[in-house]
């Protein structure tokens, strides 16, 4: 489906891409080439913190640590150029630019980065535990404001009654209405799975989401085989020592799945209104035309979101949430 984005938005994307190209090139620039081997091409597809391990072209992999020159971390789902030190060792020695980059704030409030060149966040809901529209229009504020296209996945829908039935097709027009793509799903029953793959075919997607609706549940669903799934089984966040391992799945039609407990807790972390106001797509028509320059959107007078909430055209679901959210 073709755009969501606001221009503000996308002007604001393709000024950190050209921001982070002008380093990269710097960097490039300034790269001893004393290494061993050739320069090669590889994906990141491990991240064990200070070690990364690099999946070749030719589907060899090989540890690595970064150059200590690169003025970014490399991080997994990067393309990056590398060179063999030893024989199952390497050094990372650039990495080409980023299509977008998985971030969050770390507790000193520094930008962390946590994936790359993730082309969908999956935002994952279920029939049980009961959705909490909230948290998915943080989810979705939060995807918007990366500009990564989210997608919202409703799973166990074999649980569903009369009444469950109802109360799901109300979620899933709401958010057809904004413009997003939502699918069901039943991990158990095998609903549903074909359209995913089909939709995911060749791209690379992060799972978010409650816990317990079913995020590792349709991990395994997806990935091709009890090889590709190694290390992938830690059940909702129960510590094992892989658990703050960040890695990369490849699926059988093409692109990944990257998962980690911290890529899973990505939210949002803005609270400024003005930020957040810019993650609603359908703000979009309407901000900038309030009467006072500083309005928050809420009980203001001369408010034109309040005005298109008054007239329909923003739903008061939504409404609500950008009011818990700025509150
Ligand atoms: P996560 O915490 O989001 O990773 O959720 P899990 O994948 O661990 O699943 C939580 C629970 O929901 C497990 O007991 C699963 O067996 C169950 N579950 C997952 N998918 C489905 C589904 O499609 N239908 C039903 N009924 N249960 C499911
Ligand atoms: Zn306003």
């Amino acid at each position: 489906m073709a755009r969501r984005f606001t221009q503000q938005q996308q002007r604001r994307f393709a000024r950190i891409q050209a921001e982070r190209q002008h380093r990269l090139e710097r960097r490039q620039a300034a790269q001893p080439t004393d290494a061993t081997g050739a320069l090669q091409h590889g994906t990141v597809v491990a991240n064990h913190g200070a070690e990364l391990e690099v999946e070749s072209v030719h589907g060899a992999r090989v540890r690595c640590t970064p150059r200590s020159t690169l003025l970014e971390t490399p991080v997994c789902g990067d393309q990056v150029g590398w060179r063999a030190a030893d024989a199952d060792q390497g050094v990372i020695e650039t990495i080409l630019p980023r299509r977008t980059l998985l971030q969050r704030i770390d507790d000193h409030g520094r930008a962390r980065a946590m994936a790359a060149n993730i082309d969908r966040i999956l935002i994952v809901a279920a029939l049980q535990p009961e959705p909490d529209r909230l948290l998915i229009d943080r989810l979705l504020v939060a995807a918007e404001l990366t500009a990564i296209e989210p997608m919202l996945i409703l799973n166990k829908i074999d649980l569903a009654d009369a009444e469950a039935r109802h109360a799901m097709d109300a979620l899933v027009a709401l958010y057809h209405q904004l413009g997003y793509t939502v699918l069901e799903s039943s991990t158990i029953a095998g609903h549903g799975l074909d359209a995913i793959h089909q939709a995911l075919s060749g791209l690379n997607v992060i799972f978010t989401g409650q816990s317990g609706v079913g995020k590792s549940s349709l991990l395994n669903a997806l990935l091709p085989d009890e090889q590709a799934r190694t290390g992938a089984l830690h059940s909702s966040g129960h510590g094992t020592h892989t658990t703050s391992t960040a890695r990369l799945y490849p699926m059988a039609q093409g692109g990944a799945i990257i998962d980690s407990p911290g890529i899973r807790d990505f939210g949002l972390d803005s609270r400024d209104p003005a930020h957040i106001a810019q993650g609603f797509p359908e703000f979009a028509p309407f901000l900038g035309q309030c009467r006072f320059r500083n309005c928050r959107h809420l009980d203001d007078s001369g408010c034109a979101i309040r005005d298109a909430l008054e007239q329909g055209i923003i739903d008061p679901r939504r409404f609500e949430s950008w009011r818990r959210m700025t509150a």
